[in-house]
């Protein structure tokens, strides 16, 4: 049986806007902004889309949260460090409200859907004013309207299967954009606590996500990364089923100068998916393959459907159809359980992928999730090990892996000056590599084309190619 996600409904879009009308007209409103965000590009996106919100109601973004009238923390619950990084700083601000009593403190994102944790704010942090989970991110007009009207915290937590259309954002970049296709996760892998905080998987209407891309292309934008949790199994559920391949090849011919995507599951990823990007000009050619282990029995009980050799041959697959690709992975080490010789079978993974980037985490219980009650939970210390040795591994290959990019042309989309220079700028190249090269402020948002000539602290170094006629 599918499931049909809520589809948040014209009316109750303009209802909220209704809220936000309200707000703005309020005399006791904050004046400014800060938002500050933990996690993914999900996290970053939902963050977007909070500061449009913010705008709409009349409230102008602070450089500092020490400077803002209302200061919105977007957390993230992946991994314990980030949850308790993110409880300090709110702990932290509580400080700066004895200066500025007005200061209004807000807390939304996975961590506030975690079981028990709204109910956790409402006793231990009674400072904080606003706290709202995911599901609740088009109720936020409404939500700091309470707020704002009320001496008490207002703690909003919905079961997360909305999809809400059409709200205000304020794009961070003008040149590239993210695009969420689908949310939620149906996988259940052992050790993550996604499927139970962003909520099953649901993906976005083709037409909805097609009009967005239009406007976006529309108004200049190079670059869209599409997001979901498992971009790859999107279009499960629809009335009318469209596979991400589909969706791709549709995208594909809007003329979009780069079209990117994460995150992808292996057990998803479609030889269709790897045709599909082989002909495309405009998908780069770049794949994130999360690896997490490799190992065929930590695999299992990480439960994610795929072994070793089956990754190694989507891997192989699309070597061939996309020659060069630049491929990267997330990993995980001290996964409960992992002997010595597990944790050797990752490190020859890597050593025969090749990987140009790796993310590699210790493993971090999460409450709820089967992993964290499994038995043989490693120690910090030989997690710790592991993980400099698998650092270390990688460091060395990416510094042979960049080797084929020397003398290469390429094309970059200049994000910023760099950081050590001010007569350089760097930005991406089509294998998602990072790339510093000659350059002023003025070719920030533009895609310029280079030459590779040497490697430097594991980016691309380049030299511009003028193109004359
Ligand atoms: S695929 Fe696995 S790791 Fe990724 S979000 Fe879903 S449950 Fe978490």
């Amino acid at each position: 049986m599918t499931r049909t996600a809520v589809h948040v409904a014209e009316e109750e879009a303009r209802r909220q806007e209704e809220f936000i009308r309200e707000i703005r007209e309020l005399p006791q409103r904050p004046q400014t902004y800060h938002v500050v965000t933990y996690g993914c590009q999900m996290n970053a996106h939902d963050s977007e889309k909070i500061a449009g919100m913010l705008e709409e109601m009349g409230l102008r973004e602070a450089p500092q949260r020490e400077e803002a009238d209302f200061v919105l923390f977007n957390t993230c619950c992946v991994r314990e460090n980030a949850e308790r990084r993110a409880l300090g700083n709110v702990t932290w601000l509580k400080e700066v409200r004895k200066t500025h009593p007005n200061l209004m403190i807000a807390v939304c994102g996975c961590m506030i859907q975690e079981p028990g944790m709204a109910e956790k704010v409402l006793k231990q942090y009674k400072f904080i004013d606003l706290a709202f989970g995911t599901a609740n991110l088009h109720q936020f007009p409404e939500l700091m309207y309470t707020a704002l009207n009320s001496d008490r915290s207002v703690v909003q937590v919905a079961q997360d299967d909305v999809i809400a259309e059409g709200l205000p954002m304020r794009r961070l970049r003008q040149d590239a954009a993210y695009l969420t296709i689908m949310y939620g996760c149906d996988n259940f892998c052992s050790f993550c606590i996604v499927p139970y905080v962003r909520g099953r998987e649901r993906s976005r209407q083709p037409e909805d996500i097609l009009q967005e891309a239009e406007a976006l292309r529309d108004s200049g934008v190079k670059e869209i990364m599409l997001l979901g949790q498992n971009v790859n199994s999107y279009g499960k559920g629809l009335e009318h089923p469209m596979s991400f391949a589909e969706l791709l090849k549709r995208l594909d011919e809007m003329g979009i100068p780069r079209i990117r995507f994460m995150t992808s599951h292996p057990k998803d990823l479609s030889d269709e998916l790897i045709e599909t990007m082989a002909g495309s000009p405009h998908i780069l050619p770049q794949f994130h393959l999360p690896v997490q282990s490799g190992n065929d029995e930590i695999l299992k009980r990480m439960n994610r459907h795929y072994t070793r050799e089956q990754y190694l041959d989507r891997v192989r697959k699309l070597r061939q159809a996309v020659p060069g690709i630049g491929l990267s992975t997330d990993i995980i080490v001290g996964f409960p359980g992992e002997t010595e010789a597990q944790f050797e079978d990752t490190m020859s993974l890597v050593r025969e992928v090749k990987y140009d980037g790796a993310f590699t985490f210790i493993y971090s219980p999460r409450v709820g999730t089967r992993a964290a009650s499994m038995a043989d939970q490693v120690p910090e210390e030989v997690s710790s090990r592991r993980i400099q040795q698998l650092i270390a591994l990688q460091d060395e290959i990416q510094k042979e892996t960049l080797q084929r990019f020397v003398g290469q042309e390429e094309q970059v989309l200049v994000e910023g000056l760099s950081r050590r220079s001010q007569e350089a700028v760097s930005g991406k190249g089509r294998h998602a590599v990072s790339i510093t090269l000659p350059g002023s402020m003025a070719d920030i948002g533009q895609i310029v084309p280079c030459r590779i000539i040497g490697i430097k602290n594991n980016t691309l170094v380049a030299e511009r190619i003028e193109r004359n006629g």
